[in-house]
């Protein structure tokens, strides 16, 4: 029975933190695997249809709980690993991953389009936006380097095939992984209590105003400052 070995890699990234990422490797060292990553960016959409009961809610199924949200940044993604060469005699894997993004914001639509509160939010979200730009730009890097370790050379060398769905489940799990260790490097700085102290006290208080009725809808006692969110 084949055991897979668990072992830790630490990333080394720009901001000069590292941290570790579990990869599930038994690298062929004598194999010669490329990964070519494509990246399509849509065009971000800024979407103001939306209240602040349904971006708590998409919030809260994002996994970031807050009282009253206001803005929301997604980046909805389409990620495809192809297989163009799969030499396997030859020990040769080529690669390519496809990432195509649909970034939109959505601000809601409470807060009226020409008010300071409606630039607040957008900014604010702007902000996780750039920095996905960011994480996309070290992925390309990153996935050509996992490539080299995640998949099961030694399964691929005692069975002579290429178990593709296999393959891709390992990849696509790592890719979540990084991208999301990534993402919490500052995603959570950006929403930082001090952040929302600051963003609730710009535009002499007008979205703690715009927001005034809803905070007896949404039964909360924490202070406005909390109330901004993602
Ligand atoms: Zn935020």
């Amino acid at each position: 029975m084949f055991i897979e070995r668990v072992f830790l890699r630490c990333v080394a990234v720009i901001s000069g933190l590292s941290f570790c990422v579990p990869l599930m490797a038994n690298a062929g060292a004598n194999w010669q695997i490329s990964n070519r990553v494509v990246i399509e960016h849509g065009v971000l959409s800024i979407d103001h249809s939306k209240n602040v009961k349904q971006i708590t809610l998409a919030q809260a199924q994002g996994g970031f709980k807050a009282d009253l949200g206001v803005g929301l940044f997604q980046n909805r993604q389409k990620v495809e690993l192809s297989f163009n060469e799969t030499n396997l005699p030859g020990k040769r894997l080529s690669m390519t991953t496809r990432i195509v993004t649909a970034p939109v914001i959505y601000v809601a639509s409470e807060l009226p389009k020409d008010s300071c509160a409606f630039k607040l939010v957008l900014d604010h979200e702007m902000k996780h936006q750039d920095y996905d730009l960011e994480v996309l730009r070290i992925m390309s890097d990153e996935v050509r380097q996992f490539s080299q370790d995640v998949f099961d050379t030694a399964a691929i060398e005692r069975t002579g095939s290429l178990n593709q769905e296999q393959a891709r489940n390992r990849f696509f799990q790592q890719f979540n992984y990084v991208y999301q260790a990534l993402g919490q490097m500052r995603h959570p700085v950006i929403d930082s209590p001090e952040s929302y102290r600051d963003l609730s006290g710009q535009c002499n208080g007008e979205l703690g105003r715009l927001l005034a009725g809803k905070q007896n809808q949404a039964n909360s006692t924490r202070p406005a400052a909390a109330k901004v969110a993602k």
